[in-house]
């Protein structure tokens, strides 16, 4: 995603729990795609993680989670039409700009994990109130990279963003999806939802 220059170097933190596996409670190991042991590469990975609100509570469910390293996220980057990436960009810079009266503003968030993932980046509605929401991090090793990333996406943004794409990029990251997870039943009716890949 182009979310402009930053000057700031990035910073290594420690992997919040926000970002650890559902399944082991632990840091994620391997890479979804090739099994690649992401701690001993040293390659740098993603993280993205999709949850809903019980409602009235800050109680969440995870609809589906994945660590994926930055070359398996290249191929499937490649793989996306280059007009839905185009659009998605687009989206995401108008939405941006009317969010932010300034880029030091929608960088102000920069200075850490807590307040990045507290807020929608693209709307400012907090994330203790939105029903769905995305969380994306970057990282290498056990470390958290802090810079463009980590960021929190609303359920209504993410919607209102796939809505720009094709049918066919739907399609693709349906596929993605479905293929690495199977929701448990209560979860069916989240899997008509429509369904982004932000790394
Ligand atoms: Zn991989």
């Amino acid at each position: 995603m182009d979310r402009g220059n930053i000057d700031q170097k990035p910073a290594y933190v420690e992997i919040v729990p926000d970002f650890y596996c559902d399944e082991t409670g632990e840091p994620f190991v391997n890479c979804m795609e090739c099994e690649t042991d992401l701690i001993a590469s040293d390659e740098q990975y993603f993280i993205e993680k999709a949850r809903r609100r019980y409602p009235n509570t800050q109680e969440t469910l995870t609809i589906f989670e994945f660590a994926i390293c930055l070359s398996c996220a290249t191929n499937l980057n490649q793989s996306l039409s280059k007009e839905s990436l185009n659009k998605i960009s687009e989206f995401q810079a108008d939405l941006l700009r009317e969010t932010y009266k300034s880029d030091s503003e929608l960088h102000s968030n920069s200075g850490g994990v807590g307040n990045a993932l507290n807020a929608c980046l693209f709307s400012g509605n907090e994330i203790s109130k939105c029903e769905e929401y995305q969380l994306v991090g970057a990282f290498r090793g056990n470390k958290m990279i802090l810079h463009d990333l980590p960021f929190a996406i609303s359920g209504e943004i993410i919607e209102a963003m796939s809505e720009v794409l094709s049918d066919e990029t739907k399609d693709e990251f349906d596929g993605f999806i479905s293929k690495h997870f199977t929701g448990p039943p209560e979860l069916q009716e989240l899997w008509g939802k429509p369904k982004l890949i932000l790394i």
